[in-house]
């Protein structure tokens, strides 16, 4: 029987009208900041969603369209400003960022309570103590969507291709909090099949675009696939869609599947910002 296909925009709507009626209810709206370095053709159209999205559930969305030769001091101002700006409640710098800057300065320099993207060292160490604050969208959406399912987690073999601090290790995290037994793969693991094909849940955040074929999959398993590549001038996942849902149990697309629910996340995150912000949240 083919897989299931988890359905991102289905999934993620009930989210977004939660925001909506929530956003209705408060005196202030949230404000997001959203800053894109340079003119990444990917990146362009990632911050463009998030902006439109942002708006369209109320929230008060500012974007800054920097120079690529932008120098690290001036980014750094700008993060700070918004850190002392009322309006905005939580913010986003677009990575990546151009190699001449160093990213980790830059995402430290967000107050972990303005974090939306929940990157900074102060948001993911509470995720490694199980203490979930601003947690990574992208890692709580692929939560969600195996959720989604209605298949317990609990006991069963998870494994995450792909180690990043924004995608791979925060979902494996997240995923050990939900008591399954968790193995992260990357580029230097041998046999990189004996271990997806051991998992009943699989996670694959590589940027290999069609790397999962169906002889990598366990039947039956959750695939839930975060890649997003460039082939030929479409947009194709880390798994091989078509191939994969022969075997798979359930099976998200690509698009339509972890990216409106990062989107989804990212909102939910900047309400909770404007919460930790306004001390309604500890
Ligand atoms: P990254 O480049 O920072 O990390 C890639 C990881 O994959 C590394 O840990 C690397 O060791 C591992 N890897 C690379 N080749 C491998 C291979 N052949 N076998 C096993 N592991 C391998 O990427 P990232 O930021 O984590 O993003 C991963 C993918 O997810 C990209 O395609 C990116 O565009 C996409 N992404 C999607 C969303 C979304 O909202 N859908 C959000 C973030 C990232």
């Amino acid at each position: 029987m083919p897989a299931k296909i988890i359905d991102g925009k289905e999934v993620s709507s009930k989210f977004i009208e939660d925001i909506k009626k929530k956003v209705k209810g408060l005196k202030e709206k949230p404000g997001l900041a959203v800053v894109l370095v340079g003119n990444n053709p990917a990146s362009e159209i990632y911050v463009g969603f998030k902006e439109k999205k942002s708006q369209e559930v109320g929230f008060y969305c500012e974007r800054y369209n920097l120079d690529e030769g932008v120098k690290e001091d001036e980014l750094l101002k700008l993060v700070d400003e918004l850190n002392q700006n009322k309006k905005i409640h939580g913010m986003i710098v677009q990575l990546p960022l151009p190699k001449r800057i160093n990213e980790n300065l830059i995402i430290d320099a967000i107050l972990p309570h303005k974090d939306a993207d929940g990157f900074t060292p102060v948001n993911l160490g509470n995720l490694v103590n199980d203490n979930n604050m601003l947690v990574p969208a992208t890692a709580r959406a692929c939560l969600e969507l195996i959720k989604s399912t209605g298949v317990e987690i609990k006991g069963r073999n998870a494994v995450v291709v792909g180690r990043s601090n924004i995608v791979g290790k925060p979902t494996a995290l997240l995923l050990m909090q939900e008591n399954a037994t968790v193995t992260i793969c990357h580029s230097k693991t041998k046999n990189l099949k004996e271990h997806t094909k051991n998992a009943d849940i699989l996670v694959v955040a590589c940027g290999k675009a069609k790397l999962i074929k169906k002889n990598m999959v366990k039947p039956g398993a959750i695939v839930i696939d975060v890649g997003i590549n460039r082939v030929a001038g479409k947009i194709a996942g880390d798994v091989d869609f078509e191939n994969v849902k022969e075997v798979a149990g359930y099976i998200t697309p690509v698009p339509g599947g972890v990216g409106p629910m990062t989107i989804a996340m990212l909102l939910d995150n900047t309400v909770k910002a404007m919460e930790l912000g306004k001390g309604v949240l500890k």
